[in-house]
């Protein structure tokens, strides 16, 4: 089993659309490790998204993830990040695809309701950045054997 770390971004949490990603993650029979309602500020953003730093976009998008509070989840299941990557789907939400996440929410590229890690090296340093050991739970779900086969 692997774990990716899910963000729930401002805009999705200001239209009210919390219940509804945290349902599709649920209803794809995935397992929540942690979940909390979180304000970043501005230090976590840079470091969350410190691969865009030369990008043009980069203040833009520090501004938008700390101008509200995140809902920050972190996930397990196999293959974990590819499966949350595909529910989440592509970047702009213009270009994804309908019944993925981003394709039914979202319309701009710099409102794209959610963040998924996009390999396990990215979601284990997230992970570390937005949750302490703590934070995380260890526990079997005991419909695994009905989700997965081996
Ligand atoms: N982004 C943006 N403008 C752009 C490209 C990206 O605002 O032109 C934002 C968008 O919120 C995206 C995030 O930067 O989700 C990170 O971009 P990345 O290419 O890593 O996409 P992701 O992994 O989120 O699909």
């Amino acid at each position: 089993m692997e774990r990716t770390f899910l963000m729930i971004k401002p805009d999705a949490v200001q239209r009210n659309l919390i219940g509804e990603v945290v349902s599709r993650i649920e209803n794809k029979g995935l397992k929540l490790v942690a979940a909390k309602l979180f304000q970043a500020n501005e230090e976590l953003a840079k470091e969350h998204y410190s691969e865009h730093v030369e990008k043009p976009f980069f203040n833009g998008l520090v501004d938008f993830i700390t101008s509200g509070p995140v809902f920050a989840m972190v996930v397990e299941g196999n293959n974990v990040v590819e499966v949350t990557r595909t529910l989440v789907g592509e970047t702009n939400p213009a270009k994804a695809a309908p019944g993925t996440i981003r394709g039914d929410y979202g319309v701009d590229l710099g409102r794209n309701i959610i963040h998924g890690s996009d390999s396990n090296e990215s979601a284990k340093r997230e992970i570390g950045l937005w949750f302490n050991d703590a934070e995380l739970n260890d526990y079997k779900l005991n419909n695994e054997a009905w989700v997965y086969e081996k």
